[in-house]
């Protein structure tokens, strides 16, 4: 272990050496503020992003890169721009017969652990969302996975403490350092084909029961829709409580053109916290940047839907979109007690595998055949017509591509967006640990200015490279530092995480 630290600490010397030759004096870019930062109670408030399509997206030829234009791995772009934590999606066997995917981004196990990876390299905590079925569960449909169709309640709970336990351990192995556990996805209804509380509540726990086997650290969450009800899903609380369910965290989705005022979303939070000491938590928020489609599948907002309401506070702009973020994770950090534990952002990078925009008549219908065709083959779109035998009315009828493809934080050619700078902006004081010579991103000068200042050269902006530079956050700028933040940009993981940090 020594050995090997001693190691980096010489590349880290030689690749300064040669750097520093031609090494400019930084000048900080920092750009305008999107929104303005909020006091969080609780400091590791999540500011989280669900990502699940993603691996279908770059098997499709879809890549990420900075809102400069440098291509980077999308969780390097998220982690920079102050995402903390990701979600990710588990459906049990999203694949026909044939082998042939259901489409949504055919998350199964094997996805969710690349996803978790990848996260972690970046210093970003995994939350799994077990749907407990093979495609999309929702108040709509919670349908049990088909290996499990014949079985009674007892089979089926000893099959979710099964699969649980086993999905974990393989997600964890991959690498992924997993904090949280959602039993279910929207289970306003109904879970694994069971809609009677007293059955939701056993598939709850059995698979709540898996989760504390794996680690007594990794929260249990439990995810409800529709807090516009709210006498509905203060009883869902109740109903957790009655029937002893045993969990941590009560989750809601909120989008803003179904799901009330933000008032009332806090009170319904509040609710749970105070009354039966949990935290609370928005599972699932987005919110359009424009009303146009950009790959020939209508979206859920556009010109003709979702887009009237009295609740609906903000433009269709970037700027209306980071303003929904920040004012979500503002009425969840209104709960009492610091109960109130983060925000996800769903499906922030599921953008067109096809940029439509500016194409007419023939050249349009030409370029929607080939991303219909992507969506099938690569199941990067909502659904693909093989979901047909599993959910014959509805993915089996309207499959197609993204309907989210206005609410990305990336452009349809994959080049961050303004609104992404939301996650960083909201922390009060908060910089990029490692980035010296304030540009961004953490790459190699800036390696080169920690070194600069620890052998005494001079360097112009000397205070922010001590403060930036200060990977273990110990006080001292020293070569430690430096070698942190270079097992960081070869991916290589760090005792310390990069990412957004709040100054001292
Ligand atoms: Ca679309």
């Amino acid at each position: 272990m020594k050995r090997k630290n001693h190691f980096l600490v010489l590349t880290v010397l030689i690749l300064t050496l040669c750097l520093s030759l031609n090494c400019i004096a930084a000048t900080a870019e920092t750009e305008p503020a999107i929104v303005e930062p909020i006091d969080f109670q609780n400091p590791d408030f999540i500011r989280g992003m669900d990502v699940s399509s993603l691996i279908t997206l770059e098997n499709a030829g879809v890549n990420y890169s900075t809102e400069s234009g440098v291509k980077q791995d999308i969780m390097q772009i998220l982690a920079e721009n102050g995402v903390n934590y990701i979600r990710v999606r588990v459906w049990n066997d999203p694949y026909d017969a044939e082998g042939n995917g259901y489409g949504g981004g055919n998350n199964d196990v094997m996805k969710a652990a690349e996803i978790g990876r990848r996260a972690a390299l970046y210093g970003m905590k995994l939350s799994v969302d077990f749907h407990y079925s093979d495609f999309w569960a929702d108040p709509a449909k919670q349908k049990a996975p088909k290996a499990w169709s014949g079985m009674n309640l007892n089979q089926k709970c000893e099959a979710v403490k099964a699969f649980t336990a086993e999905s974990l351990n393989t997600i964890k192995n991959a690498g992924a350092d997993i904090g949280m556990v959602q039993i279910g996805n929207e289970t306003t209804t109904g879970i694994c084909g069971e809609n009677s509380w007293r059955n939701m509540a056993q598939i709850m726990n059995a698979g709540s029961a898996a989760v504390r086997a794996f680690s007594p650290d990794v929260l249990v969450a439990i995810h409800f829709t529709n807090p516009e009800r709210t006498d509905t899903i203060k009883a869902l609380a109740d109903f957790l409580h009655d029937y002893n369910v045993d969990y941590d965290v009560f989750a809601t989705s909120y989008y803003p053109y179904w799901h009330g005022s933000l008032q009332n979303l806090t009170n319904v939070l509040n609710y749970a916290a105070e009354k039966y000491g949990k935290y609370a938590m928005v599972a699932e928020t987005s919110y359009a940047n424009t009303l146009m489609d950009t790959d020939g599948h209508p979206n859920t907002v556009s010109e003709w839907n979702n887009n009237t309401g009295d609740n609906l506070l903000w433009d269709f702009s970037y700027e209306g979109q980071a303003q929904e973020v920040r004012d979500v994770m503002y009425a969840v950090n209104k709960v009492s007690d610091g109960k109130g534990l983060g925000v996800f952002y769903w499906e922030g990078a599921w953008i067109s595998v096809g940029d439509t925009r500016r194409l007419g008549g023939a050249d349009y219908t030409a370029r929607v055949e080939k991303n219909k065709l992507i969506w099938e083959k690569e199941g990067c779109g909502w659904a693909a017509s093989y979901s047909k035998e599993y959910d014959p009315d509805d993915a089996g009828k309207w499959y197609g591509g993204s309907a989210v493809d206005n609410q990305a934080f990336f452009s349809p050619l994959g080049a961050a967006l303004p609104s992404l700078r939301v996650f960083t902006d909201v922390v009060q004081d908060g910089f990029l640990l490692g980035d010296t010579d304030c540009d961004g991103t953490v790459d190699s000068p800036d390696v080169a200015l920690i070194l600069r200042v620890c052998v005494g050269m001079s360097v112009g902006n000397k205070d922010d490279v001590i403060l930036r530079g200060d990977a273990d956050r110990d006080g001292q700028l020293t070569i430690f530092d430096a070698t942190y933040i270079q097992r960081y940009i070869v991916g290589m993981h760090t005792p310390y995480p990069i990412g957004i940090v709040t100054a001292p």
